[in-house]
């Protein structure tokens, strides 16, 4: 059973000022090994090459997430909402608490590479053998299923999902403000007392109420802003994409029974594909660090070098290109390959594409949901019916199409490559 806590805890955090703890599960789960892990995992993934602030984690974040919804919640309380369900409060607590905590360490690239997914394993922690599992099954013995399920977007009240994941959640709010903060960005501010003072639960959904709509428009900018300046941020990308040629080298050399100097157990099973539940709780980024750190000395020399640029941050300098073209595209791997370049792990194009809102639409996903606005007469509308900003803003943006490769050796092979090649990598003709 939860009881509450006979002493009110509190975490000091710089962008809540302070997180409450105020029943004996959310604590006794706080305090898991599996759960205090998430202090070893970055919550920006190699952003921290770009922005330096950018070392928060993965705990902080969670616990942040469990303070919005906490104080969502709290208010529909506070203020006796007939449509919020009292019995789901545990619930929703500790899926915001839980909401990432399979996430691995660089969970971008790891997942590229070896197909894992984060939500997978979050639910596999969860439904495990694991003391997180014995937390939750003590306060209730349904509680861990339900809790995957609300995670897993599965758990039939669109209400207690649409708290942790949907066009307005407690997951979102918190990551645009903290991951702000941290980077030391000007974007990604909003107001988020008064978006919390303008939700209500309303016949199964969350809706805002109408005269809140700006500080909405506010936060799907921050949203828009906090992508294209900071989460798509062309230099995070290159350490992105090197991080990932380790991993696709590691990973091809094992295939090719390559004898690593330095592998270490849940490491190996990574690069074999075949992770157990404890290994992968052993994965962190310490231990992917002093990987990367011994594999500098590796004997394959595209291993050794590509960790060396990780490690130094000697990184991929990218251009822009205007628009696909793959005939260029082929011919730029041809010449590489012919100068000596591997181009499976010194090229890469990348483009992007974000969806700042998505209007809503028959068979959207469920972390789609779309933000309800509840007009005098309790008429639900969708904001974007309402809103010329959010209007402006839906639907998909592109970015530029970046070409990502390692300037100081394709200019050594500048020689052998054509001018219209070197006039596309920025080498003069
Ligand atoms: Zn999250």
């Amino acid at each position: 059973m939860n009881r509450p806590l006979r002493e009110e805890k509190v975490f000091k955090d710089p962008v809540h000022k302070y997180i409450y703890v105020q029943d004996e599960t959310i604590w006794n789960l706080i305090n898991t090994k599996e759960f205090q892990r998430l202090r070893r995992i970055r919550q920006l993934g190699t952003s921290f090459m770009t922005f330096h602030g950018a070392e928060h984690s993965r705990f902080s974040h969670s616990l942040g997430v469990y303070e919005i919804a906490r104080r969502i919640i709290s208010q529909f309380e506070r203020n006796g909402f007939a449509d919020w369900p009292r019995e789901e409060r545990l619930l929703c607590l500790c899926a915001a608490l839980l909401h990432d905590v399979g996430h691995g360490p660089f969970s971008h690239s790891v997942e590229k590479v070896f197909g894992t997914n984060h939500e997978e394993w979050t639910c596999r922690i969860v439904l495990g053998d694991t003391e997180l599992n014995r937390v939750l099954a003590e306060a209730d013995p349904e509680l861990p299923q339900s809790v995957a399920d609300v995670i897993c977007k599965s758990y039939g009240r669109e209400i207690v999902v649409g708290i942790i994941s949907s066009q307005l959640d407690a997951d979102r709010m918190d990551y645009l403000l903290r991951d702000a903060y941290f980077t030391g960005v000007n974007y990604g501010m909003f107001d988020l007392e008064r978006i919390l003072r303008v939700i209500r639960p309303h016949r199964g959904h969350m809706v805002v109420k109408e005269s809140g709509m700006h500080a909405i428009e506010d936060y799907l900018m921050a949203r828009y802003q906090m992508y294209w300046q900071v989460y798509f941020h062309p230099v995070t990308r290159s350490s992105e994409i090197v991080l990932r040629k380790i991993f696709e080298r590691a990973k091809r050399l094992y295939g090719d029974n390559y004898r690593f100097q330095f592998l270490i157990g849940p490491l190996e099973r990574l690069l074999a594909n075949d992770l157990s539940l404890d290994d992968y709780l052993m994965l962190d980024e310490s231990l992917v660090q002093a990987a990367i750190m011994q594999w500098t000395r590796e004997n394959d020399a595209i291993l050794a070098d590509l960790c060396g640029r990780f490690l130094h941050r000697r990184l991929f300098q990218y251009v822009a290109l205007d628009a696909a073209d793959e005939s260029l595209e082929r011919e730029l791997r041809a010449q590489l390959a012919a100068a000596g370049i591997d181009p499976d792990y010194y090229l890469e194009i990348d483009l992007l594409t974000d969806m700042p809102y998505d209007v809503y639409r028959p068979g959207i996903p469920e972390d789609s949901l779309p933000i309800w606005l509840l007009d005098e007469r309790d008429e639900c509308v969708e904001i974007s019916r309402k809103s010329d900003i959010v209007r402006t803003i839906s639907g998909i943006h592109t970015g530029k199409r970046h070409i990502y490769f390692p300037a100081e050796r394709v200019r050594g092979a500048a020689a052998r490559l054509t001018p219209d090649i070197r006039r596309l990598l920025g080498l003069g003709a």
